[in-house]
């Protein structure tokens, strides 16, 4: 046994990870599991987008690139700043990664001290606890409830403030929640972080899966100050369905981004060549698909949702964004005998083979997570199961 480095001793693997691992460790013994864990689209890249890919290969262009992204790579993200949110930045300001997880790591890997603070909404995203605390920072946790839409109020930021305070993290549209915030509910916070100086890591990496008549909007768009003070993120994973490619990107402050790039030149040289010339095309090309993909997720969820909401013990608030449901269990879990709602979703992939995320992972122990990034004969099998399940326990 070897001796491992504190930093990692507390680390705990992606549960999202984890139980995707479980039900294909399940499916390899010819168990007919259904997956709703993932967190990515079920459709293949675009054509266009992998025909670039490959036509950049022909062409020779499978060298390292500059550490932070190939010029035409942040010009293409720069164009589309610019149309989608009317917001300016210049080539300094842009840090292309290997995908907007990474670009994250990074990003507090140059930003914190130890024993700085990180505050960040419950429920959130796996990985920004673990990497606040790999780069020695201190999450700061705020709770929050359906009732208030799972967003923070201006109150609680206020009263989450520290002297030690460095960041927040908002991310609309939400993973797992599916909410938005507003443009009004942005300004009340923007206007907080500006009062105590406070920077603001905006993963916007789900923008382009709204559904409804809500609108997403950046918290950079709000003012100069809000501009100056946020680094936005964001990739094609989400949007053109390229998780694979593993392209995300910064936008920000150019020291900071100069930071960015510099730690990236000693870790990764350069995000894959091939990757970065398909976001171009990701970027510059056509975006019907992106579209396309959209209103399937919204169809789906039109379908899906109110099946969901019709099962016994279940509560569940219709997401505005991103393709995921967050049901609160736990009167599922009781009725059904489970002392955890952990223990539930473990007996959901082993006796209805579906695989769900139990909340817990998401600091949200009473939901599950249920991804809609599926066909829906498979999700209306999946809910069909979870049903079943559901009243032959209760
Ligand atoms: N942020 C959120 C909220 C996510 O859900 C994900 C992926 O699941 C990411 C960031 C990372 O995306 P990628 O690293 O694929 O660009």
């Amino acid at each position: 046994m070897i001796n491992l480095a504190n930093r990692v001793q507390t680390l705990t693997p992606s549960t999202t990870l984890a139980i995707t691992a479980k039900a294909n460790e399940l499916k390899a013994q010819g168990i007919d599991v259904i997956g709703l864990g993932a967190g990515e689209p079920d459709y293949n890249t675009p054509a266009n987008i992998l025909e670039a890919a490959y036509q950049s290969m022909l062409e020779g262009k499978t060298k390292y690139t500059p550490a932070g992204g190939l010029p035409a790579l942040k010009e293409a993200i720069i164009n589309k700043l610019q149309r989608d949110q009317q917001l300016n930045y210049s080539p300094k300001e842009v840090m292309v990664g290997i995908g907007a997880k990474h670009v994250l790591y990074t990003l507090f890997q140059v930003l914190l001290n130890e024993g700085d603070e990180v505050i960040i909404p419950i429920p959130y995203w796996v990985s920004y606890p673990e990497q606040v605390k790999l780069a020695q920072g201190v999450p700061v946790y705020i709770e929050t409830t359906a009732s208030q839409e799972y967003k923070i109020s201006p109150q609680q930021l206020r009263e989450s403030i520290t002297d030690r305070t460095r960041a927040i993290i908002l991310n609309t549209p939400s993973n797992p929640t599916g909410m938005i915030y507003s443009k009004k509910e942005l300004e009340a916070l923007a206007e907080i972080c500006r009062e105590f100086d406070i920077l603001i890591v905006s993963d916007e990496i789900y923008e382009k899966l709204i559904y409804g008549d809500v609108k997403h909007t950046s918290i950079a768009t709000l003012s100069e100050d809000a501009r100056n003070r946020t680094i936005l993120v964001n990739g094609v994973s989400k949007s053109h369905s390229m998780t694979g490619w593993r392209i995300g990107y910064a936008a920000g402050e150019a020291s900071l981004i100069k930071a960015m790039t510099d730690l990236a030149s000693h870790s990764t040289s350069n995000p894959v060549t091939t990757s970065q010339y398909a976001a171009i095309e990701a970027y510059n090309g056509p975006q019907d698909a992106v579209k396309e993909m959209r209103q399937a997720f919204e169809e789906r969820l039109n379908v899906i949702f109110p099946k969901v909401q019709g099962i016994p013990g279940f509560t569940v608030l219709r997401p505005q964004g991103a393709f995921y449901l967050l049901p609160d269990v736990s009167e599922a879990a009781e009725k059904t005998g489970y002392s955890s709602v952990d223990d539930f979703a473990t007996a959901l992939l082993t006796e209805a083979n579906v695989a769900v995320i139990p909340g817990s992972g998401f600091g949200a122990p009473s939901t599950i997570r249920l991804s809609y990034a599926t066909s829906l004969d498979t999700l209306t099998e999946a809910v069909k199961r979870i049903h079943q399940f559901v009243t032959s326990k209760w």
